[in-house]
């Protein structure tokens, strides 16, 4: 059986891996020029289940409506005259409501952390290597409010029996002696020591190898323009190039899968959400962040990646402007070496953007395209992607090929 991947990010590689060893052949067709350049190249490098959940919480709107106007803010909205950000925006405050945000975590919680599972045991069988780091993630807080919705985080991970340990401020530098030298005041920390860190671009270039090494086949280059279909069945992609044949296709396309999803009627709610990273290079003994401090204030993630550090966060909703704007790379910096002083003796960090593929609930969309046969779709990781990707290549491969999935799947169903 040939199963066609469209797209080659950490998305669609997890899902060729977990083919290949269902026994598919597989084949990934990707526009780029290689596996993980788009948005699974300069992701923060956090393997975070425990920090898994929607954005959109109780409070949030307000929350939003006041980022709006500041000059520095985690979350812009910059309004567009785009029906489908406005559609999204009103679903996504639909979702901010208490029950829907606590079903909402719930399932984001359970496929994180069966995907921390699942990649555990593709690292052992491929053996393949991407600065994975097993040295937990910090959260900071610097306010009483950030304080208490720390705390009651820690009180659902305590039901979902997650490891986790409230910080008191003295503690902090204790986990992570490089914000020793902070000027930031501190009210508290929450501390997951078994979340993981990892570079999710060298991920993909290694799995992409280990696969063409066994047979996977991989077309890069190559923009698929349509899927074809005929009566309700998958038939071929059509690019550029010429027609790909298959007998059935994962979309995998992130963000940009709307454009051959809608013609089809069978779009599923995403919405590009820019981000932002600034990776810098470690070439001297600094103090720099062990592991992953997540910064509750800035919303800004500092993940260390062997000799590097990775620097990223900040969510635009702009359409697809990949501008990297002067001032929003500014505003990174003086937070990060406000932070970690010590950076700011180093070279200029690398800066990059990339596109999350959110939904509003949060929720990716895992299994069947509504109405086709043979057209599957694993999109919307949003935020985590790098974390879900092994379950979600595993969940979906196991709905493709009839096993019972370990997971219950309804949660994830396209729309
Ligand atoms: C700033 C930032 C920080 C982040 N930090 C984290 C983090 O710490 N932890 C975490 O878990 N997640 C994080 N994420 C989210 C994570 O990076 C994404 O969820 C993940 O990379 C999405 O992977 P994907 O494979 O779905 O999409 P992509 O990586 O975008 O892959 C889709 C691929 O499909 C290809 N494609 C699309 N359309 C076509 C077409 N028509 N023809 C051919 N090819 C096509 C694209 O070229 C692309 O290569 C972050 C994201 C950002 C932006």
């Amino acid at each position: 059986m040939t199963t066609l991947v469209l797209g080659a990010g950490v998305i669609g590689l997890a899902t060729a891996y977990a083919l290949h060893k269902a026994g598919d052949d597989v084949h990934v067709v990707e526009r780029l020029d290689g596996p993980g350049l788009a948005t699974s190249f300069g992701n923060a490098g956090g393997l975070c289940p425990g920090f898994a959940g929607p954005w959109a919480a109780p409070g949030m709107v307000a929350k939003a409506l006041k980022w709006m106007v500041a000059p520095s803010a985690p979350l812009k909205i910059r309004p567009r005259l785009d029906t489908r950000q406005w559609a999204w925006l009103l679903q996504f405050a639909r979702e901010c409501n208490a029950d829907r945000s606590a079903a909402n975590k719930r399932a984001m919680q359970a496929i994180a952390h069966y995907s921390q599972a699942q990649l555990a045991a593709l690292v052992e069988d491929t053996g393949i290597t991407f600065d994975h780091g097993h040295g937990g993630v910090l959260q900071t807080f610097r306010s009483e409010e950030a304080l208490d919705a720390g705390e009651r985080a820690a009180s659902v991970l305590e039901n979902l029996s997650i490891p986790h340990r409230l910080v008191p401020p003295h503690e902090i530098a204790q986990i992570e002696p490089a914000l020793a030298g902070s000027s930031a005041q501190f009210t508290g920390a929450l501390h997951l020591p078994n979340d993981q860190t990892g570079d999710c671009a060298a991920f993909c270039q290694a799995l992409a190898d280990w696969l063409t090494e066994r047979g996977g086949r991989f077309s890069y280059g190559v923009d698929v323009q349509s899927i074809r279909i005929k009566g309700a069945r998958f038939e071929a992609l059509e690019t550029a190039q010429g027609v790909i044949e298959g007998q059935r296709v994962v979309l995998a396309a992130g963000p940009f899968a709307n454009r051959l999803l809608k013609p089809l009627g069978s779009a599923q709610p995403l919405y590009p959400v820019k981000g932002y990273s600034l990776t810098y290079e470690l070439d001297e003994d600094i103090a720099v962040p062990r592991s992953s401090v997540m910064d509750e204030d800035s919303k800004l993630m500092f993940t260390r990646l062997g000799n590097r550090l990775r620097v990223g966060g900040v969510a635009e909703l702009s359409g697809f402007d990949s501008t990297l704007r002067a001032a929003q790379i500014g505003a990174i910096r003086a937070e990060t070496e406000a932070l970690f002083p010590s950076l700011r003796g180093l070279a200029e960090p690398t800066p990059w953007c990339g596109f999350r593929p959110m939904t509003p609930d949060g929720r990716a969309r895992i299994g069947a395209a509504p109405g086709l046969d043979g057209v599957w779709l694993n999109l919307g990781h949003g935020s985590n992607g790098w974390t879900q990707a092994a379950g979600a290549g595993q969940l979906v491969a196991d709905l493709m090929t009839g096993r019972s999935p370990s997971i219950n799947p309804a949660p994830y169903e396209p729309n």
